[in-house]
């Protein structure tokens, strides 16, 4: 039986591991104003099409059911969420629905300082900026835009206008940004803030891709125990993908270390595209289309029902089953760039990573 009565408002539906279904990332565009080289090496992409784009209210009602299944936390991403105009009044419509008690962002920060303040208001908890090197020159090189000084007002606005424990997710990539380690745990020090270095990934889009290039969880402990002395784990019980560690200072910073240690046990993530395709994982090929469900008119019930058997079937383990190729020695980047472009949903950078 997979539908356990937790409390009365909240349900707890488990996949075939016993994973429940609580967290919802809802990608709000497929477009993004920068090109990073790991996320969308390419310069033009094939787009979803503008009229499958969910609107705020179909996003809104898709959450809501979402919700009555077991989801407590939503992550808005994109894309760059926040290309997408007035985003605050989403955040406003999702802050109406009283399960879910954390609602977060994740943004490369560049359109930020403008926005923060609405955002404040609209009632957004948590924010996460992406930051890869604190380099003006590195930065340019890496995501083929001339926008670093945008990034670091957008932080700066977010911490201003009242946001506190602003996370940096750093994509910590060997012979790139490996020399940056401490001062980007420094940077985040200055906002009370705390970095998470994310090992590279070989997803859809990483193209460029290759197992020597990936900073291994154990290689930047190694790295910044030199610096700083020994370093803990901090001991939690949580599904959080980042691993916690503190400095001898007390400082902490985590380490999503999805590629050489997939956490994949406890994966109770789950994934809608700006178009309403529903993923199951990170890697998962193909999805459930919940947004032409929505759009031909499926009752509430009848949706709900598609994302309950969805999630009772889910087997996906799929940072597992990439580690066991490599393994076997025949681990490669994910998807060639041809098939990408006859299905834009594969592309990290459409499923929010
Ligand atoms: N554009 C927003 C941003 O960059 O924050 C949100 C979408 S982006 C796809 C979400 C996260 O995925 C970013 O933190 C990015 O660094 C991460 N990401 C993209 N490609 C990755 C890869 N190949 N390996 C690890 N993380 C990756
Ligand atoms: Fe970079 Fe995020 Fe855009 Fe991907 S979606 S290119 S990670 S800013
Ligand atoms: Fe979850 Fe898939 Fe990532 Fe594993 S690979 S942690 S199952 S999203």
């Amino acid at each position: 039986m997979s539908t356990l009565p937790l409390s009365r408002e909240r349900p707890t539906v488990t996949d075939t591991f016993g994973r429940p279904l609580r967290s919802l990332r809802i990608s709000v565009t497929d477009r993004c104003n920068l090109r990073c080289k790991y996320c969308m090496p390419e310069e033009e992409y094939t787009w979803l099409p503008r009229e499958t784009i969910l609107s705020f209210e179909e996003i809104a009602a898709l959450a809501d059911l979402f919700t009555e299944l077991g989801v407590d936390k939503v992550r808005l991403t994109g894309g760059e969420p926040l290309l997408r105009k007035d985003l605050s009044v989403l955040m406003r419509m999702l802050r109406r629905n009283p399960r879910i008690n954390d609602l977060a962002l994740t943004t490369n920060g560049v359109l930020l300082a403008e926005q923060a303040q609405a955002f404040y208001d609209a009632g957004l908890h948590r924010v996460t900026v992406s930051l890869d090197t604190l380099k003006p020159e590195r930065f340019k090189a890496l995501t083929r835009r001339d926008c670093f000084r945008q990034v670091l007002e957008g932080i700066e606005a977010a911490a201003r206008v009242g946001f506190k424990g602003l996370k940096f997710d750093t994509v910590a990539i060997r012979g790139y940004n490996d020399d940056e380690l401490v001062d980007l745990i420094e940077y985040g020090k200055g906002f009370g803030g705390e970095v998470r270095f994310i090992e590279y990934m070989d997803v859809g889009g990483a193209t460029d891709w290759s197992m020597d290039k990936v900073l291994s969880r154990a290689a930047m402990l190694k790295m910044l125990s030199q610096h700083y002395g020994p370093i803990e784990q901090v001991l939690e019980e949580s599904s959080a993908p980042a691993q916690r560690f503190a400095l001898p200072d007390g400082t902490t910073f985590g380490i999503i270390a999805s590629t050489t240690t997939p956490f994949c046990a406890t994966c109770d993530r789950s994934r809608l595209t700006a178009d309403g395709m529903w993923f199951l994982c990170l890697y998962a090929t193909e999805g459930t289309d919940l947004g032409q469900l929505l759009r031909a008119g499926a009752s509430r019930e009848e949706i709900k029902a598609r994302i309950l058997a969805g999630w009772q079937a889910r087997r996906d383990r799929g940072a597992e089953q990439r580690k066991e190729l490599e393994r076997v020695g025949i681990r490669a980047r994910l998807v060639e760039i041809e098939r990408l472009r006859q299905d834009p949903r594969l592309e990290m950078h459409t499923r929010g990573g």
